[in-house]
This record gives C-alpha cells, structure tokens and sequence, in this order.
C-alpha cells in the first residue's frame, strides 16, 4: 500500500529549515480510522482463521477504537459486542450512535467493573453472558495489533523524527519496530500517567530511539481548550487538513511549538503521522459546543 504523504509549508518551517510531512493514514478507510485499521487488520484474519462469529471489546463512550471495530466488524461479517464504560445516556452520542447503527451491542459497565476488564474472571462472565467471542483488548492493542502497526511505517518514510499520537502505545511499538535506528520516534501521549505506558511500550519494542514529550496533553485526556479548537479550525483552513482535538490536534500543536523552539536541528526532517479520530470531533463539538472539522 502507498499512503498519502503531504508536506506542509508555512514560514516558521522555512525559517528554521526544517521539513514536515503529514503521512494521511486517516485516508485508508472513510470508516475504520487510521492506526486502528492497521490494528485490527491481523485479529481479524486471526479471528476468522480460529472461526469466530463475535468479535467483543472495550471502550469509552467516544472511542474511536468502538467506531472502528462496529464497522470493521459489519465489514468482515462479524458480529460485534462493544463493552461501555460509564452509564448508558440517550440519546447516544454520535460515535455509539455509529457503532449501533453498523450493529454492533452495547453493554454498559460500571467505571470499577470497567477496570476489570483485563481480568479472568470478569472476561469468564462475560462469556457465560454472551457465548464465545473473539476478544480485542482496550484500544485494539495486542501483538497481532502491533505487528499491524509496523505496516503504517514504509520504506519511503526516511525522515529523522517519526511523530506519533499515543494512547494505548500500540500504534507506536509497531512504528518504533518498523523504524530505522538512525530515526527517532517521539510519542505524544495523549493522558497523563506515563509510567505504565513506557514500561508497556518498552515490552512490545524492540529497540529504544523512541522518546516521550508529555507537555502537550493540555489539562488532560479529552480536555480541550479553546486555543486547540483554534489552533485545528486554522491547519484545517490553511493546508486542508482536518485534526481531531485528542490526538493529532495536540500534538501538531506541540510539533509546531518545538519547532519554533529549535528543538529539531536545522535542515532536519519530521513525518507525522496522522492516525485519524475524526469521529471523534463530531460528539466533541456536540459535548463543548464548538465547531471541529469533521
Ligand atoms: C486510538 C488512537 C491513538 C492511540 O493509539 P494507541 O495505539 O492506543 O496508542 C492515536 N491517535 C488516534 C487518532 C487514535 O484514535
């Protein structure tokens, strides 16, 4: 697969003779987001392969990983079980709204249930409550989703720094696999505690010019300020180029300060990757009352 890479021009890149690309792997799939496409891409041929009919797994109420997997699930002709957390609100929002729609089941668990969900027991019950399902963990991540991941990185991306939004880490163990040593990966972490993410990360890798830069996140995990929401209504009017407020949005906005910085030496070059979460934007406008690009 060749995916899209744009470069972006805007005066302070010249200034500083640094080079930005944008690698669009939002583009891959109008419905199964980015790097969650290349995350599911092997549990589903997994699951088919073992001869599943059901795919289960977790998310929060505006988890782009639920959108992704209802769709993808719809797509391959699974049926689809999405493990809520929090209480059920209706009318649902528009990205459970989207995941019932391609039919997947919502079940809503408490917040400290919810917590559970790696555990035994808890994954026991619910196969005495729904039958056999094939299990996709939190955010899609396990080896099958990282060796995925390591496909969003080609032999063309040449760049210095690799920047990637992280979550789960998933995404970026398969980008930190697949890169070159004299490359650098720099995560964006996306929520606060970063503790179990590097000790996670490092298990699932297996090299370390990776890097994390965590003072971009704003106030937290789907906190969104109005200076973002400008910050992404402007890349959007200026380069075309749609971000989404958890993710991409934040870290281009922390990619741009470091460069005005200097942190990125002279006549170097950067490639972002941009993972998708658009779907995301819609309840996020909703919920604050702001416009996001769709
Ligand atoms: C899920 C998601 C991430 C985080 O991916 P992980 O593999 O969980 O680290 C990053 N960006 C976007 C847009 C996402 O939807």
């Amino acid at each position: 697969m060749k995916i899209e890479t744009q470069e972006i021009s805007i005066p302070l890149l010249k200034e500083k003779e640094v080079r930005l690309f944008i690698k669009r792997i939002d583009k891959v799939h109008p419905f199964v987001s980015g790097n969650k496409w290349f995350k599911l891409k092997y549990n589903l041929l997994e699951a088919q392969k073992q001869g599943f009919k059901t795919l289960l797994t977790f998310g929060g109420a505006y988890s782009n990983h639920i959108a992704a997997t209802a769709f993808a699930a719809k797509e391959k002709g699974f049926k689809s079980i999405g493990i809520i957390r929090g209480e059920e609100h209706l009318p649902l929002n528009p990205t459970l709204q989207f995941a019932e729609e391609n039919g997947m089941e919502l079940h809503y668990v408490s917040r400290s249930d919810y917590r559970e969900k790696a555990i035994p027991e808890f994954l026991d019950k619910l196969e005495v409550q729904f039958g056999d399902f094939y299990l996709i963990p939190e955010g899609g991540t396990n080896e099958l989703a990282i060796q995925g991941a390591a496909e969003i990185l080609e032999e063309s991306d040449t760049q210095d720094y690799i920047c990637c939004a992280v979550g789960t880490g998933g995404t970026i163990s398969g980008i930190i696999n697949a890169s070159a040593d004299k490359q650098t990966v720099i995560g964006f972490p996306a929520i606060k505690g970063i503790d179990v993410l590097e000790n996670d990360i490092e298990n699932w890798t297996n090299t370390n010019n990776y890097k994390f830069i965590t003072n971009y996140f704003g106030s937290g995990y789907a906190k969104v300020s109005k200076d973002l929401v400008q910050f992404i209504n402007e890349f959007n009017t200026t380069h075309n180029i749609p971000l989404d407020a958890i993710y991409t949005g934040k870290m281009m906005l922390g990619i741009l300060d470091l460069v005005a910085k200097d942190y990125f030496p002279i006549r170097s070059s950067i490639l972002v990757i941009h993972t998708g979460g658009l779907q995301g934007n819609k309840g996020m406008s909703e919920r604050l009352g702001v416009k996001l690009p769709l």
